[in-house]
């Protein structure tokens, strides 16, 4: 199983990509965290990511390709990848498409997480990260079982200065000029899916997996 979540920022897509990580087995890649794996190590990539990612801009294309190129080729992603949060760009999408031509791969569905900007911003609110292992939480939709803490490591949970409001506006101005578009690339290859991404984690979870036939 190959696919990959699309949608807003804030539409849920990290929720979804843990939940089909421990329903198929297979790894997920997240460039938003492969990014702030990045920085937490002070690598010249994670610096230089940072200044764009503090501002809510896209890291340009050639770096996140660059990234993807050489975690797509790992052993373990044989046998499927979810791609999160990439690709966001038709740059980066043709790029990919490239990858797994080269690699002998085919993409099976792109789901397109739908949710409206004003429920996006409310959310965004309410959502911190873990500041060891980078898993998300979020105060309605889920919650850690020690308020402040990591369920998995026990490290601090933070807000991302990108989750702040103004950045996420800014963010969401970016979704709709760049990365919505890929909405009619993934179409035109039959592969979009549309699932509404508005209620509980399970409703939707249960939509993502009527999108890819297994419920
Ligand atoms: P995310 O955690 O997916 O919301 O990503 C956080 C930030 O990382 C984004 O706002 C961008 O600055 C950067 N980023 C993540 N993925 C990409 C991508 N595919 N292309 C460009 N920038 C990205």
């Amino acid at each position: 199983m190959r696919l990959i979540l699309l949608g807003a920022p804030g539409a849920g897509k990290g929720t979804q990509a843990e939940m089909l990580t421990e329903l198929f087995h297979i790894p997920i890649i997240s460039t938003g965290n492969m990014f702030r794996a990045h920085l937490s190590q002070g690598t010249e990539l994670g610096i230089k990511a940072k200044t764009y990612m503090d501002e809510g801009k896209l890291v340009p294309d050639e770096l996140t390709i660059e990234i993807v190129k050489d975690r797509i080729v790992k052993d373990d992603c044989k046998n499927g990848i979810i791609f999160d949060g990439f690709p966001r760009t038709i740059a980066q999408a043709q790029a990919l498409d490239d990858l797994l031509k080269e690699l002998d791969i085919t993409l099976d569905k792109v789901i397109d997480v739908e949710v409206p900007d004003e429920e996006i911003v409310t959310r965004m609110s309410g959502r911190t990260v873990c500041s060891g292992c980078g898993t998300p939480y979020h105060n309605q939709f889920k919650i850690e079982k020690v308020k402040g803490s990591c369920d998995n490591c026990n490290s601090e949970l933070v807000q991302r200065d990108d989750d702040k409001e103004e950045t996420v506006k800014k963010r969401l101005k970016i979704y709709h000029e760049q990365t919505q578009p890929l909405i009619d690339y993934y179409n035109a290859q039959g592969k979009l899916v549309e699932i509404d991404g508005i209620g509980s984690v399970s409703s939707i979870n249960l939509r993502v997996k009527k999108a890819l036939g297994v419920e």
